[in-house]
């Protein structure tokens, strides 16, 4: 499986121009199945660059990844992160750093082909932005562990065959300190998906219930009691995966707006033009900015700066998407149906028509994490300012009163 043969020169932006085009023309996207065309980018050392040879990477920086998206996606070859969002986001970089050689040998490549869709168990009814509250137990039992819970928003939960799940391992220690992380067989006994409509009627996520379900310590990812720190990573990466900007120039939200602008010439006013002009201005900013971030970055973890790029494409998506209701006048506010639809691969509730866009970008600002929370760790981790004051950091997270 492993990508470059020995002799071959050290991955850099060329090399890897090359082993993309080399991938195009051995597999043509056109007519290559997804999963076939997936798996041999995967065995080629393209599917995240900064990985090791054999799973995935090529050992390079990963800035260069870029690269081999541009060209790929260029003559349409099919996205793993459009397929498996949180896989090749979140639970790729999760188990890349965290994981055993076994795990990482088993979940990579399925998860890199969207054959094995991933789920983040994180989100409880009682902690979502405060995270490291959650109340969900994992209990050790001999060479397994026992989880009892509820977590809620479960993107994708009901086609996931794997989960990423944060549980309390300690209570009697302060919240950050008490979490472990697993990753969690959907179809284990005891794990129960019921589906959570949206406002735009699809119910692309979940609440998912635990009861009793045994999770093998085997699936453990990091150490009993770190797993505030392999959360993370699982994080920091998905936050750099929501910022967006990495497709070629008036690609992405923006180029709904401009495709909208040109199929309605009736509609189109110099006021209008202004407002798509400096969106798409915005949007290209954005775009720029992301890829300068990404060119510098090393094979490491993504910074505090991605919630720079999650913060900016969270209100640039919404204020899009509301130019595109507004320029459609009275027809911007019909809606094709809202017979409930459940969103798995490849049918994401962000597909559809500009009206069923604009309802799901509303949630921009709140999945991954807030624009509240965003603004304070740029606040606290970027610029250096104060932090908020945290009364319950220093105390067991038995003894932190709760509703
Ligand atoms: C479309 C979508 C998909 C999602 N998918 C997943 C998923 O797959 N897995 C998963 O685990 N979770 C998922 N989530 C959950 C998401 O991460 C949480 O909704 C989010 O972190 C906010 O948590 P909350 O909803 O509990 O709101 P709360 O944390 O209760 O926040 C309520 C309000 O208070 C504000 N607030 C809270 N704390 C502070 C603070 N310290 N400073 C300033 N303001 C604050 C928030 O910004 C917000 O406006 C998803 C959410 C959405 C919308």
């Amino acid at each position: 499986m492993a990508a470059v043969p020995d002799g071959e020169r050290a991955p850099d932006r060329e090399r890897v121009r090359e082993l993309a085009e080399r991938l195009l023309a051995a597999h043509d996207p056109k007519t290559t199945p997804a999963a076939e065309f997936l798996g041999a980018r995967f065995d080629m050392g393209l599917a995240w660059v900064h990985f090791p040879p054999g799973l995935g990477g090529l050992g390079a920086p990963r800035g260069l990844q870029a690269v081999a998206d541009a060209v790929i996606g260029a003559a349409g070859g099919p996205s793993a992160f459009a397929g498996n969002p949180i896989g090749y986001g979140m639970a790729g970089p999760t188990v890349a750093a965290f994981g055993s050689d076994e795990q990482k040998a088993r979940y990579l490549r399925p998860m890199y082909t969207c054959e094995d869709i991933w789920c983040q168990l994180f989100s409880e009814p009682g902690a979502g932005s405060d995270v490291a509250g959650l109340a969900t137990r994992a209990v050790r039992d001999g060479d397994a562990w026992v989880v009892d819970g509820q977590k809620v928003w479960t993107s994708l939960a009901h086609v996931a065959r794997w989960g990423l799940l944060l549980a309390r391992t300690d209570p009697g220690v302060p919240k950050h300190r008490g979490l472990t992380y697993f990753v969690l067989d959907m179809r284990a006994p005891g794990v129960e998906v019921r589906p959570l409509r949206q406002m735009t009627g699809d119910a692309e996520f979940n609440e998912v219930y635990l009861t009793g379900v045994r999770v093998p310590d085997s699936e453990r990812l990091g150490q009993v009691g770190e797993g505030w720190k392999v959360a993370l990573t699982t994080l920091m990466n998905e936050r750099s995966a929501l910022g967006g900007g990495t497709g070629p120039r008036g690609s992405g939200a923006i180029a709904d707006a401009v495709a909208l602008w040109r199929a309605h010439p009736g509609k189109q006013s110099p006021e209008a033009r202004d407002r798509l002009t400096r969106l798409w201005a915005e949007a290209e900013a954005h775009r720029l900015t992301i890829q300068r971030a990404r060119r510098g970055a090393d094979r490491g973890t993504p910074g505090p700066e991605g919630s720079v790029g999650k913060l900016i494409s969270a209100g640039l998506n919404k204020r899009i998407y509301d130019f595109c209701v507004d320029f459609l006048g009275p027809e911007g506010a019909l809606y094709g149906s809202y017979e409930p639809r459940r969103p798995g691969q490849g049918n994401r509730s962000a597909d559809g028509e500009v009206q069923r866009r604009f309802l799901r970008s509303l949630a921009n600002s709140i999945e991954g994490g807030t624009s509240e929370i965003m603004r304070n760790i740029i606040g606290e981790r970027v610029l250096g300012l104060a932090g908020e004051p945290r009364v319950d950091k220093d105390v067991p997270w038995r003894d932190v009163p709760r509703s």
